[in-house]
């Protein structure tokens, strides 16, 4: 294996993968991708493996808290899509979403049951693998007097897009998106340490919409000492806070890899995930032995960025032509029954 993911790492993955529970404000990370599984995967995962069916068309098990449930891959599309995306975004955006959540559905199925529900394909905890909200019954809950038309919207996008699935290879991609990518796209060799052909750096216009594409998080130099002394205790932190971070290595999208950080070079991720930032494109300003940290985007900046799917659909862009973009070298694919 060319990079296995350290535990540090895949925590930092997880943790960022943290509730979707606000859809696509909160939306992110919503795809930890298990690094020692993406090699496997990739080679196993075949959608004409099944007598030369493709086994990807019908129904697929979720896990709902303690409850295994079956249902309709498309019913379960349209739940992921209310659970990552606003209604109100353009119709060719949420299109675009659906193609990504049903194939990362599909890509999942594909990949065989993990040991984390080994009796569903997929669970509807977000940390894992997509946010899930069961529109039968709680879009009144959700959306009040919109719910009606906010399901009938994103109901509608499934039905348009019914059975389509992007594929690299004639295989399921790995679908991952996030919130909003910065000027461009990260590569998932950068940020998780897998090279995937298709998750490549592309331009991402429009990612500035996204309320939280700027943020900033101050600590006081204790409050980062303490923290470090969880995640880094090998870090020295006992001089000038301004001396603290040294000879990043960003990628070309501008997300920090590494940085030595105390005197020990750590993965960006990692660090985005100590600190509480909202991506690892950040820089840090010291004053007052404060620690100002300023991020762009916001989430993994991987594959499709949501917001910048909702800048070119509204420059007139289609779903196919939105996910041409974020998934470079890839075609969509109709599943048959
Ligand atoms: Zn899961």
């Amino acid at each position: 294996m060319k990079k296995v993911l350290g535990i540090g790492l895949l925590l930092a993955v997880l943790i960022y993968a943290l509730p979707v529970i606000c859809a696509w404000l909160e939306a992110e990370e919503p795809l930890p991708i298990p690094q020692d599984k993406v090699a496997a995967d990739a080679e196993n995962t075949d959608l004409n493996a099944k007598d030369g069916q493709l086994s990807a068309a019908g129904r697929i098990t979720v896990q709902d808290g303690q409850e295994m449930r079956e249902m309709e891959l498309e019913t379960y599309v349209a739940d992921v899509v209310a659970g990552e995306i606003s209604p109100d975004f353009p119709v060719e955006a949420i299109r675009a979403q659906a193609v990504a959540a049903r194939t990362y559905a599909v890509y999942k199925r594909e990949a065989g049951r993990p040991a984390q529900h080994p009796d569903a394909d997929v669970c509807t905890d977000p940390a894992h693998c997509a946010a899930f909200v069961d529109l039968a019954v709680q879009a009144s809950a959700r959306w009040g007097e919109s719910a009606e038309a906010n399901r009938s919207a994103i109901e509608q996008a499934v039905q348009d897009t019914a059975g389509q699935i992007v594929t690299y290879d004639k295989k399921p991609i790995i679908a991952v998106f996030s919130a909003a990518a910065g000027e461009r796209t990260e590569t998932a060799a950068d940020v998780w340490g897998s090279e995937i052909p298709y998750l490549q750096s592309v331009e991402s216009p429009g990612g500035e919409g996204c309320p939280k594409y700027h943020g900033t998080v101050t600590l006081t130099a204790d409050e980062v000492r303490e923290r470090a002394a969880q995640t880094f205790p090998a870090a020295d932190l006992t001089g000038d806070p301004a001396d603290w971070f040294k000879a990043s290595e960003r990628s070309e999208a501008g997300g920090i890899i590494t940085v030595k950080f105390g005197g020990v070079r750590v993965q960006g991720t990692a660090l985005r995930t100590m600190l509480g930032l909202n991506s690892t494109n950040f820089t840090v300003s010291v004053q007052d032995n404060r620690l100002t940290f300023t991020t762009v985007g916001y989430g993994h900046g991987v594959g499709l960025s949501q917001w910048g799917a909702r800048y070119l659909a509204e420059q007139g862009k289609s779903w196919r032509q939105i996910l041409a973009h974020y998934y470079p070298g890839t075609e969509i694919t109709s599943l048959e029954v």
